[in-house]
């Protein structure tokens, strides 16, 4: 967060004391929950210090080693703990570190990290027996249960796939076959969504009372569909009315009680609706957007009325108010810049 608000004295700062703690996250690959993410924001703090500190390379290094995880047989492929999240890894330093300071390799660990969660993805879906839930070509699963958001789901997972393509290889990553294959899965989750345009958690849920939040339901498909519009382009008109039919649906059930963070809180609903004024140039999402920041501010100020639960980390990035801090200086920049940690990279 205060890489993204320009704080970058602040941001070394945490970073250096963090690392003299001598102890990460968690062993893994993903950015969000486990060292990797350390590692990437590290890299980007020390280059805006100093493009000379030997902790930039250091840092690298331990991102490229990472790839390790990555490889391994039983390892996941969703964003908080699994591949997907060490794809964004590598998207992250690449939109914030020039060439000259990125090893050559980390193109090339990007294309291989691919290849692996797409292995993954098909051969999951040609062991599973999904007969009565259709023949998607790419299916996942984490912790034997099929998720279909953005946090553990095929929604995140699809995601960051698609962007790979789209921004960081200029369209040269997927064939055609590959890309047909995202596009059925795409159009199955869109089967997936239940009678009150919610999409399911998972395909194990029993249904009635679904989630609305970046997490798991409807979030997670307007973020997928609205990368999906960008790759794929006015072929898929039909999404984007998907797409704002799951927007009707956060708008009216978006209101969270359980903070204003952007996992599961009222700041990451505000980012799926600003997507479909991205998407759209509708101003009616961007109004919608205003009044969630309106609300979750009047929260944390204690002016609201509406009974919230805090949450358990009540201040960091993606439960707390870090992630409402970054939706506020969106909005007041009118900068349009993607949800933080997923959609934000960008690169040219
Ligand atoms: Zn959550």
């Amino acid at each position: 967060m205060h890489l993204h608000l320009g704080n970058t004295a602040r941001a070394f700062d945490l970073m250096r004391r963090i690392s003299q703690c001598g102890k990460g996250v968690r062993e893994g690959c993903s950015f969000l929950c486990e060292d990797v993410g350390l590692w990437a924001v590290m890299a980007v703090a020390a280059y805006r210090n100093d493009p000379e500190d030997p902790k930039i390379s250091l840092s690298l290094d331990k991102i490229i080693s990472s790839f390790e995880y990555c490889k391994k047989a039983d390892a996941y492929d969703e964003l908080l703990y699994g591949r997907v999240g060490y794809l964004y890894a590598l998207q992250f330093i690449r939109s914030h570190l020039p060439p000259p300071i990125l090893p050559g390799e980390i193109s090339s660990l990007a294309r291989d990290t691919v290849k692996l969660i797409l292995q993954s993805g098909i051969s999951t879906s040609s062991s599973s027996s999904t007969e009565s839930h259709g023949d998607p070509p790419l299916l996942y699963k984490w912790h034997g249960k099929t998720y279909l958001g953005a946090a553990h789901g095929i929604s995140g997972t699809l995601t960051i796939l698609m962007r790979e393509h789209r921004i960081f290889h200029h369209g040269d990553l997927l064939t055609e076959e590959k890309l047909s294959m995202i596009e059925r899965t795409v159009d199955w989750l869109i089967s997936k969504i239940d009678a009150e345009d919610n999409l399911p958690s998972s395909l194990e849920s029993s249904g009635g009372k679904e989630l609305v939040q970046f997490c798991h339901g409807n979030p997670g498909l307007i973020l997928v569909l609205v990368e999906g519009c960008k790759l794929f382009g006015k072929r898929k008109n039909d999404w984007m009315e998907v797409a704002e039919r799951a927007g009707e649906v956060v708008w009216v059930k978006g209101l969270l009680r359980k903070g204003v963070g952007l996992c599961h809180g009222i700041s990451g609903n505000a980012f799926a609706l600003v997507a479909l004024y991205d998407l759209t140039g509708d101003i009616k999402w961007l109004h919608r957007t205003q009044a969630f920041a309106n609300i979750a501010l009047d929260i944390v100020r204690g002016k609201s009325d509406q009974h919230t639960h805090t949450p358990d980390h009540p201040y960091i990035l993606y439960e707390g108010m870090a992630g409402l801090a970054w939706l506020i200086d969106d909005l007041v920049k009118d900068h349009i810049g993607g949800f933080p940690a997923f959609t934000d990279t960008e690169y040219t």
